[in-house]
């Protein structure tokens, strides 16, 4: 009991201090965005509905059960399904990312791209921290139909984009998820610069060797 009590502790503080890292370097804005970990009890400690990543408080998160069911905080973010969808498919996973990040967003809504992966294979660190990228098609924010879709995905990828929305990535750790969201944005980045001037692509055996 204790020392679940002090891995509560711990992972708090790290949520306020990964949603602050990543509201400060303009990756989500407003209030926008939302960051979960999955304790070893099951239960999850998510960050509060209208909450700026900019300005979270430890003591303010939500604290969810197995279920998605309230145990104390303030009221969880409108798109805790979104994280409760992914860890009921993923044993796995113990942290999960959603983030509105403009390069992201802006691939989500691209026609040509095919929706079961993204993004081209541009460089080893995407490959090795994203993977396979498919697309979420459009639903409103909190709906369930957005829900039962992202945990369809999440049955054969832990990254995929919501569709003229943004990212969801799940981790082994929030850093991990972190950073897997980080380089997805940053590979988005890097496909809008170059994506139309055919750029040198990994080839399907340095693809292989780094999978
Ligand atoms: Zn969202």
């Amino acid at each position: 009991m204790t020392a679940l009590i002090s891995q509560q502790t711990r992972v708090r503080d790290e949520i306020c201090l990964v949603g602050k890292s990543l509201f400060d370097r303009g990756l989500t804005a407003g209030s926008s965005g939302n960051l979960s970990v999955r304790l070893d009890d099951g239960s999850l400690i998510v960050t509060p509905t209208n909450a700026c990543l900019g300005e979270l408080v430890p003591e303010q998160l939500t604290h969810l059960d197995e279920a998605g069911g309230f145990i104390s905080g303030s009221a969880p973010t409108k798109e805790a399904g979104l994280h409760h969808c992914i860890y009921c498919q993923q044993g796995s996973a113990k942290a999960v990312v959603h983030l509105h990040s403009t390069h992201s967003v802006a691939v989500s809504m691209l026609p040509e791209l095919p929706p079961d992966d993204l993004l081209p294979p541009l460089t080893a660190y995407y490959i090795m921290r994203v993977g396979r990228l498919p697309l979420v098609p459009y639903f409103p924010p909190g709906d369930p139909a957005l829900f039962a879709a992202v945990g369809e995905q999440a049955k054969t990828a832990h990254a995929m984009l919501l569709s003229n929305h943004g990212p969801v990535v799940a981790g082994k750790s929030l850093r991990d998820a972190q950073y897997a969201t980080e380089e997805l944005e940053e590979t988005a980045k890097l496909y809008l610069l170059v994506g139309h001037r055919n750029p040198r692509q990994l080839t399907p055996e340095q693809v292989a060797h780094l999978r």
